[in-house]
């Protein structure tokens, strides 16, 4: 079985796979990220406690629903837009980019005011008006696996995305039904492979869908990882015995860093290379910054170089760093760092120098 170059969610020869970024979040470059969250946002308490964990335990991304897909109507069917609201509040707190499930197109619009990411479920995978609509958002998008979807319907959805402009499409193999009832679905990993040979689309898996039971993570997880997914979603809740919805497969706080230990040292080192992309975005933002300053400066006729200031940023940083429990010396000599580099480009572009 060979790609199709006719189709835009297959691989090309001379096309890399694609990267999705969210945030400072990369799925896609042979890392491992990890997507947590509960099933479904139930209150403020509960959404704020889950993201702390998943702060705390190194994910790299919140999930939560607020509308949820539920096979009985009488089922918790989710928050909805006071759902977004929580989610958005939670991200920001901790510093998570976030993804959420959209189930109409007309939420679309909605959904991406509040969230980083789009999630189609499983239960709409063939939901053609919903794909498109998804398509012409300015967002990515994650998009589940059909329950009874061949991976050819799946990446054929997938085109139906791609197809109306957005190329930002992450799949995600949750399990698939089969003959066998001792899990929930049955996490297909041989999926991951034949995806990565099929579309140079990234895929990650999550195994609290396929699996349905929480002993079942760890090991379905390391599967993933080791078949070489592009990331991971887990469901987690502060308290998964009182969740009103996917309880049994949720981890708890120790579960969850008990996933994160055996996931190990290529996580670690997964979250030092995003932690480093985001230090060097905030100073090309800061050198941006400075020569626009000195841009106006210049402009004003005001004097460049203003050295109070400069000793001020420094008195800033130490006592900045006490607080942060970071060695002040430490953060003095990398403001010193900065500003140096900040005067050169002022001069670079200035033909003069300044400061800010
Ligand atoms: C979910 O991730 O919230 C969800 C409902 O999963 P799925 O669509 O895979 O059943
Ligand atoms: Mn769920």
């Amino acid at each position: 079985m060979s790609p199709d170059p006719t189709l835009k969610s297959h691989r090309k020869p001379d096309i890399e796979t694609t990267i999705v970024d969210v945030g400072s979040v990369r799925f896609g470059d042979g890392s491992y990220p990890v997507i947590a969250g509960p099933c479904a946002i139930e209150g403020e308490d509960q959404m704020m406690e889950a993201a702390a964990m998943a702060k705390e335990g190194g994910a790299s991304m919140l999930r939560g629903g607020a509308f949820k897909p539920r096979t009985s109507p009488y089922s918790f069917q989710g928050l909805g837009e006071e759902g977004l609201w929580l989610l958005e509040h939670a991200g920001k707190e901790n510093g998570l980019p976030t993804v959420t499930e959209v189930m109409q197109p007309e939420q679309v619009e909605l959904v991406a005011t509040h969230a980083d990411m789009l999630q189609v479920g499983a239960r709409n995978m063939q939901n053609f008006p919903l794909l498109k609509a998804v398509g012409q958002a300015a967002r990515p998008v994650m998009l589940k696996r059909g329950p009874s979807a061949t991976i050819d319907e799946w990446l054929l959805a997938a085109e139906y995305i791609l197809n109306e402009g957005n190329a930002n499409v992450l799949l995600c193999e949750r399990g698939i039904r089969t003959f066998e009832t001792r899990t929930r679905n049955t996490l297909d990993i041989s999926a991951v492979p034949v995806v990565q040979r099929l579309s140079h689309l990234p895929v990650i898996v999550d195994p609290s869908h396929a699996t349905g039971e929480r002993e079942l993570i760890v090991p379905m997880a390391l599967a993933g990882r080791a078949a070489g997914a592009d990331g991971l979603m887990v469901e987690i809740h502060p308290r998964p015995d009182a969740a009103l919805s996917d309880g049994p497969q949720q981890l708890d706080r120790a579960g969850f860093m008990d996933l994160m230990q055996s996931l190990g040292f290529p996580a670690l080192r997964d979250d030092i290379d995003r932690i480093d992309r985001e230090l060097i975005g905030l100073i090309a933002l800061r050198l941006e910054r400075s020569v626009e300053i000195g841009r106006m400066k210049v402009k004003d006729g005001l004097p460049l170089r203003s050295l109070d200031r400069e000793e001020e940023l420094i008195a800033d940083a130490r006592a900045d760093a006490v607080h942060m429990g970071v060695d002040p010396g430490y953060a003095a000599e990398l403001m010193e760092l900065i500003l140096r580099h900040s005067r050169a480009a002022q001069e670079a572009e200035l033909g003069t120098g300044t400061s800010e």
